[in-house]
């Protein structure tokens, strides 16, 4: 049995009166590759964003590495070095160099010192294709370059686990294929991922499991194989046939 590395129960998020999540129960193991589909307002995003403790929980438990995570006496900063965040818009820092994008996070929140972390950072850049943009800046980079910027320096955190959420959603469309191509590779290494995406056909070839979220709640699940050409909701069948 592979180690649990997410373990969700019970999860209940409101935003004031309006119920976003409700009760949704999800496990991730480890090196699985978790995609999660569903319309725009359907909790997606907070589900992710309650996951690294961007948002805080209502209600249930959210259980990291077998540890159950209260953000009233968890140091929630360590908690997020362990869980790693890519999002739709890129968010890198303007005025410093891809290199430096890279090696802030562990310089200032990991204190590694900077010859190590100038190393690791070309070793990411040289993962993610980009050896030869570490001295420029990210004006100067596609959409695609940055968010491969974007996810070298989650990895430079060295996490356990990397959330996607719509990571290529913003890209023109010939970009968007370098940046599933990084991804893919990643979860060939047995990164442990959760990816909110509406690429169904990284879905198909990479997901161990897809997650169909309709209303805040997990409506149902399965291989790609399965939720995709046998589903067993109607809503689920019909939110495929909108998208496809
Ligand atoms: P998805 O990512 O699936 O599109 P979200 O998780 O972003 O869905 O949003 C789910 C619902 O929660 C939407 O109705 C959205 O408007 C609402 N919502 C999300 N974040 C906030 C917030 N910070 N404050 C108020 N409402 C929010
Ligand atoms: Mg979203």
């Amino acid at each position: 049995m592979k180690k649990e590395m997410i373990r969700i129960e019970n999860l209940k998020k409101s935003f004031g009166e309006l119920e976003v999540l409700k009760e949704v129960n999800l496990e991730v193991h480890e090196s699985d590759v978790v995609v999660l589909i569903g319309a725009s307002g359907s909790g997606k995003s907070t589900l992710l964003r309650c996951i690294n403790f961007l948002e805080i929980k209502n209600g249930g438990k959210i259980v990291i590495e077998g540890e159950e995570i209260d953000p009233k006496s968890h140091n929630l900063n360590e908690v997020r070095q362990r869980v790693g965040m890519v999002f739709q818009h890129f968010n890198l820092f303007p005025h410093k160099t891809v290199l430096e994008n890279v090696m802030e996070a562990p310089v200032l929140v990991k204190k590694l010192n900077k010859a190590e972390a100038k190393k690791e950072a070309i070793s990411l850049l040289g993962k993610v294709g980009l050896s030869d943009k570490a001295d420029v800046y990210p004006a100067k980079l596609s959409g695609g370059q940055k968010q491969r910027v974007a996810i070298a320096r989650a990895l430079a955190m060295k996490p356990d686990i990397m959330l996607f959420d719509e990571p290529t959603s913003a890209l023109d469309p010939e970009l968007v294929g370098e940046v599933l191509a990084t991804m893919k590779e990643l979860a060939q290494e047995g990164m442990t991922m959760v990816v909110v995406t509406h690429e169904m056909g990284f879905a198909k070839e990479v997901a161990d499991e897809v997650v169909y979220m309709h209303d805040g709640q997990i409506w149902e699940r399965g291989k790609p194989d399965e939720l995709f050409n046998n589903p067993k909701e109607q809503r689920t069948k019909d939110f495929l046939s909108s998208i496809l």
